[in-house]
């Protein structure tokens, strides 16, 4: 995507502006829906900045929170935004890495993500859940009397855990009853932004009365303006039935990077016929952002373009002000004006107004290769010899035209036809039932057996009956394989006999080949000892404590994969 050249404003010049900013942010967020005094900032870098906003598009999800930038580094102090206690522990392989969660008096629920290391009496409290688990990963619910915290106390420090791509700080706010999250902007967490979003495209979709997917033609439109003003170059001819589309980004100030914007609102003749905002959402429609955009255009480009009209199968409930789901016809031989307004969440607006002249003439509807048509709102199934399929409901965004075919048997691992399941086009809310039958696969391979993708990736799965089953969430080209390869244990830092004495941890690389790694477990002169894991680096590790005494000792390290095959690795070491 393009730089911002706004990026490249002075300081001074953005400095000069933030006192007026301010007073219309307040302006635009003034709601008496959220407390706006009760929380403090969770970090006292200043002025904070975002490297990630509220709601901004992710692969397959809407950012649950903002990222706070804290300088490309780790270990700034984390703060408990208002007075409460832990309500919830979690640690992780990947995800938040180690997240903290505070319930507040107020009914908000504060989360404080991919920390490097929590405040010693919650580090204490965690060490020994592992302990008494024998487990990394935790997830635990501590009442209210276990670990009160107050408001500035530091509860933990940033890092860069987890699927993290950075070091930053991941900060969201929860309606501690219903769990959905909530913009933390509407909560008088303050960061400075004088930058107008920024238009890149805009698109027409001529829908004509059909499903939306990957054949409905589209159109490029150009536009050019910048600093809130925009403008299409000419008038646009269009006759039939159309939706629009528009990508757009924010970004604030200071070294912020490219970040999502709040509001998209389209008008008709002074008409507002569509409205998306980011005020809140529930985690379990968080995925129908394949629907919120143009999804095939995404998977061709990875160019995000928010459509202005809404799926009959799209759960979010970030919509309003809708007049035919978006949809609008050009049929009157009229002229016609419509406009865009992008805000972003400190009120910051850019404006596309643009002219459409309607024709009157009959539109030719576009064909569609023949297929079963499977309505969205309704179970669907698909059954032959070789293959059966369940579509649960809520699985479509959209009536599918589904199509299927078989292939060969791939040669090497492979012990099943290949099954071309539609296309990867079309984006699914949750997974499907997936049975393949398998051939000739002996008995005793039965237990490893799983369904992957001619892509090479796992979807899990086990034997059932003659059939392998699985629950992918994409569809595409499925087969059988199996998986008797051991995970693959590489030592970084430890070798027979080896002295560890002035070394904190012992560190290992471990991986798998196709089903990917089930559990880990470390043992030192025969106890359970905590390993701790980062997915994205492959990195296990175990770091010395009181527990191992100077002297001579033994390890011994378990490492076994989703279809039990396990790796084991032993060394003596002293210390
Ligand atoms: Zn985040």
């Amino acid at each position: 995507m393009t730089k911002n050249p706004i990026l490249r404003f002075s300081k001074l010049a953005l400095l000069f502006l933030s006192a007026f900013n301010f007073a219309q942010a307040q302006q635009i967020f003034s709601t008496n829906k959220y407390p706006i005094t009760d929380f403090r900032q969770p970090l006292d870098i200043t002025p904070p900045a975002l490297a990630g906003s509220f709601g901004e598009i992710r692969g397959n999800h809407f950012h649950s929170g903002i990222d706070f930038r804290t300088n490309q580094r780790e270990g700034y102090p984390v703060y408990a935004v208002a007075d409460g206690y832990i309500s919830r522990l979690r640690v992780q392989n990947s995800g938040f890495g180690q997240a903290l969660y505070i319930n507040h008096p107020n009914g908000f629920t504060t989360v404080y993500g991919h920390l490097q290391r929590f405040a010693p009496k919650i580090a204490t409290v965690v060490k020994n859940l592992e302990y008494e688990k024998k487990s990394f990963e935790i997830d635990e619910f501590p009442d209210a009397t276990l670990i009160p915290v107050h408001k500035g106390e530091v509860i933990a420090w940033s890092g860069n855990r987890g699927s993290s791509g950075g070091p930053h700080l991941h900060f969201e706010i929860r309606d501690t009853k219903t769990e959905e999250t909530i913009n933390p902007q509407f909560f008088g967490i303050i960061i400075p932004d004088n930058i107008p979003p920024v238009i890149h495209g805009l698109y027409v979709y001529h829908l004509n009365g059909k499903t939306f997917n990957e054949f409905t033609p589209k159109q490029a439109i150009a536009i050019t303006g910048a600093s809130g003003g925009y403008k299409t170059t000419a008038p646009i001819s269009l006759t039939g039935e159309v939706g629009f589309g528009i990508v757009v980004t924010d970004t604030h100030n200071g070294l912020s990077g490219t970040n999502g914007v709040y509001s998209i609102q389209l008008e008709l003749d002074g008409k507002k016929i569509y409205t998306s905002a980011l005020e809140r959402f529930a985690f379990e429609d968080s995925k129908a952002i394949n629907a919120h955009i143009d999804y095939p255009a995404y998977i061709n480009t990875k160019r995000s373009i928010q459509k202005s009209f809404v799926d009959p199968g799209n759960p979010l409930k970030i919509y309003s002000s809708l007049v035919n789901s978006g949809r609008i016809n050009f049929n009157d031989g009229a002229t016609h004006q419509l406009r865009y307004i992008i805000t972003d969440s400190k009120g910051n607006t850019s404006v596309l107004p643009f002219t459409v002249n309607a024709g009157s003439a009959a539109v030719a509807v576009p064909t569609v290769p023949p297929g079963i048509i499977y309505p969205y709102n309704k179970i669907n199934e698909f059954n032959n010899e070789e293959i059966k399929l369940v579509f649960p409901m809520g699985t479509l965004y959209n009536d599918l035209n589904f199509s299927y075919k078989k292939l060969p048997k791939p040669a090497g691992n492979a012990w099943s036809s290949v099954h071309q399941i539609h296309n990867r086009y079309t984006p699914l809310h949750i997974g499907f039932d997936l049975w393949i039958k398998a051939d000739n696969l002996p008995e005793n391979l039965r237990s490893k057996a799983l369904i992957v993708s001619t892509g090479g990736s796992s979807q899990g799965g086990s034997f059932d009956s003659g059939f392998v089953k699985a629950t992918p969430k994409n569809f595409g080209s499925y087969y059988i394989a199996i998986d008797t390869i051991a995970p693959r244990i590489v030592p970084v830092n430890i070798g027979e006999g080896r002295n560890m004495a002035g070394l904190s941890k012992i560190t290992f690389k471990i991986s798998d080949n196709l089903s990917g790694i089930k559990n880990f477990n470390g043992y030192i002169d025969g106890k359970w000892v905590l390993m701790e894991f980062d997915a994205k680096t492959a990195t296990l590790w175990h770091n010395f404590d009181e527990r191992t005494s100077s002297g001579k000792h033994s390890l011994e390290l378990v490492v076994t994969d989703m279809k039990e095959n396990t790796r084991r690795y032993r060394v003596n070491f002293s210390r």
